[in-house]
Parts: structure tokens; sequence; C-alpha cells
């Protein structure tokens, strides 16, 4: 199964392709988490694209698909794989055209407000990447599940959110225009077993059809 994920930042979209992932035996590829990779690496292109993501602007489409496409060569990507923060504009999709069609793209939708507090809120661990929020019970700013610290990505600090919800927003509505009857819309309001559970349904159907 071939599929694509949207939803801006703070939407539960990474939550959403994990469990998509684990239920469906198809490899999470994100972006953005290749992107937070070369930035560690340093070197010419690793301080480009750091600079770049903490202000929350787009990585250059050269760089970003000659990442993807190594990725989507590799041989767990062959029965398949969900795209997780790809495409963001519609030159990324016919990109991504030329070289592979899709069977879904699921879109996650929530408020920008709601975004917005998501956001500012959510912390990272260090050592596991497993994501917690400052206003959720019990939090303690050390990882539930390894006990390393917790730390605030940079672009999730206030004016970098507001210029990634700026460019989702921009390229969100083309994009489902684009796969047209192959978007399903759902809303992340609610915990991540309720967003999650009609996507499941749907991605059942869809195998079963295949
Ligand atoms: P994410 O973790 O998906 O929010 O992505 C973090 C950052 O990585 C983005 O703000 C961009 O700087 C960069 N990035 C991730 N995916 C893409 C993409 N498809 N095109 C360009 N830049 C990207």
């Amino acid at each position: 199964m071939k599929l694509i994920l949207l939803g801006a930042a703070g939407s539960g979209k990474g939550t959403m392709a994990k469990k998509i992932s684990a239920d469906f035996k198809v490899p999470q590829i994100s972006t953005g988490d290749m992107f937070r990779e070369i930035a560690k690496q340093g070197g010419t292109l690793g301080e480009k694209v750091k600079k770049l993501m903490a202000s929350g602007s787009l990585i250059p489409n050269e760089i970003t698909f000659e990442v993807l496409k190594k990725r989507l060569e590799k041989d767990d990507c062959k029965n398949g794989f969900i795209l997780d923060g790809f495409p963001r504009s519609l030159d990324q999709a016919e990109m991504l055209k030329n070289v592979t069609d899709v069977d879904a793209v699921i879109s996650i939708e929530l408020p920008f407000s709601e975004l917005e507090k998501r956001l500012v809120n959510r912390r990272i661990c260090s050592f596991c990447g497993d994501i917690d929020n400052v206003s959720y019970e019990g939090y303690t700013g050390d990882c539930r599940k390894c006990g390393k610290k917790l730390f605030q990505r940079d672009d999730d600090k206030p004016e970098a959110i507001k210029n990634r919800l700026e460019v989702y927003k921009k390229s969100v509505t083309p994009l489902i225009n684009f796969y047209g009857d192959k978007v399903m819309t759902v809303s992340s309001a609610g915990s991540p077993e309720e967003t999650y559970a009609p996507v499941k349904t749907f991605l059942s159907k869809l195998e079963a059809k295949a």
C-alpha cells in the first residue's frame, strides 16, 4: 500500500503514521526526520538544512526529492510506504508522480488555533523521539518512555510555528485537489485512538480490494 499522510505540524501526523506503519506493515518515511538527521551530521548541507528548518521554511525541492528518492529505492519500500511530510507542494506531488503512483491520501485536519497551542507546548525526547506536551497531566520534563530529558524543537518556537502553518495552509488545498477521490479526510480533535479508528477501517477496505 502506497500512502500519503497530509496534516499540518501538530496535527498528530507522526502518531498516525506510526500506527498505520505498524498495522499495515509499511515503513513510515518522514522527510522531517530525515532532514533532522542530516542537520545533526553538519557539513555544508547539514548547516543549510538546519538554518531553513529552524525558521520553519521548506528545504529546496531538488534536495528534498533527492533524499526521498534514495529512501524509496530501499528494499523495505517494495510493498509500499507511508509518506509523512511529503509532498508539501504541487511541484513535489508531480515529482513523486514521475516515479510512483499512490493508493490513498489521508488528510488530518485540526483548526490552526488548536495546532498553535499543541505546538508551543510540544516537547520531544532527545533519545527515543517520543513526544509529550507540557499541558498533559503528569508532565515532568523527562521522557515517559526512557526517562531522558525532553527538549523543544527550534521550529516549535512561536515565530517558526506561524511560518510553518502559513506554508502548510498555502499548499494543502492544491494537494487535496490534485489527489481528488484518493483523499480521505479525518479530524484529529479527539484522542489518537478516535482519530485512527476511521483511518484503519478505510485502509482495511482498501487493502481487501487490492
Ligand atoms: P516536519 O517534521 O514534517 O514538520 O518537517 C520539519 C521541517 O523539515 C520542515 O519545516 C521543513 O523545513 C523540512 N521538510 C520536511 N519535509 C519537507 C518537504 N517535503 N519539503 C521541504 N521541506 C521539508
